[in-house]
């Protein structure tokens, strides 16, 4: 047996991994944060059942939902990779709350396949990610959107240019009823280095979707600073 597979046996011995979901043993060479069982219960989305515009599953069909229908949104466009469902609340929780920044790998390889199968979102200059109050980010010591804005960057030409500053502090968005959720992100973002911006196509990167608020929001401030085109794509999406 070499070192590294005695090493890596002595710490599974020592330290065992578990479902970062149902908490399982995992076998030692599992890779993945999830156990087979839990992995198989992620909900990949699809352009074709969610709303052609704010990408919310849409399980009857159609290709807006009502709110899409009928109003004008800046963020023209939002799709994400999965359904925000149990195991993935549990990853992203993971990630955030527990600081387990090594969750991003697994997380990139699932974003940059799903970002294949939505060429309406392709043609981006800059990525974005959406960015978390300063005092926020410094406790956590890392802001998730950024990691998995450059996670998905690796298998595209485009860059990820933090243009985006929060200057408020919010609450998290899945914490608020929806009627608070518009109200909760007005003017918490100003736009940086604004001669990046201007005339630029760019693509937000945020990990949770929950109403696309603070998404619209974001688009809304770019836009103001001469965005030309802003798009949005997301690790989970919330289902109303
Ligand atoms: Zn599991
Ligand atoms: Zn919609």
């Amino acid at each position: 047996m070499s070192q590294n597979k005695l090493s890596s046996y002595l710490l599974h011995f020592l330290f065992p991994k578990t479902c970062v979901h149902c908490r399982r043993d995992l076998v030692i060479q599992e890779e993945n944060p999830l156990c087979p069982d839990c992995l198989r219960q992620l909900e990949p989305l699809t352009a074709d059942l969610t709303c052609q515009r704010c990408g919310i599953p849409l399980p009857s069909g159609g290709a807006h939902c009502h709110l899409c229908r009928n109003n004008k949104f800046q963020c023209q466009v939002i799709r994400s990779a999965f359904l925000f469902n149990p195991p993935l609340q549990s990853l992203i929780h993971e990630l955030k709350y527990q600081e387990r920044k090594s969750l991003v790998q697994p997380m990139g390889i699932w974003l940059r396949e799903a970002f294949k199968k939505y060429p309406e979102i392709h043609g981006a200059q800059v990525l974005v990610p959406v960015p978390l109050y300063p005092e926020r980010e410094r406790r956590r010591g890392f802001n998730q959107s950024q990691l998995l804005a450059e996670e998905l960057v690796k298998s595209s030409r485009a860059f990820v240019i933090p243009l985006l500053k929060r200057i408020r502090a919010t609450s998290p968005q899945v914490d608020l009823p929806k009627s608070q959720r518009l109200e909760n992100v007005k003017e918490a973002f100003q736009a940086a280095e604004t001669e990046k911006i201007r005339g630029k196509e760019i693509l937000l990167v945020d990990d949770v979707c929950t109403t696309g608020a603070t998404l619209e929001e974001c688009a809304k401030t770019l836009k103001k600073a001469g965005a030309k085109k802003v798009c949005a794509f997301t690790l989970a999406r919330q289902a109303q």
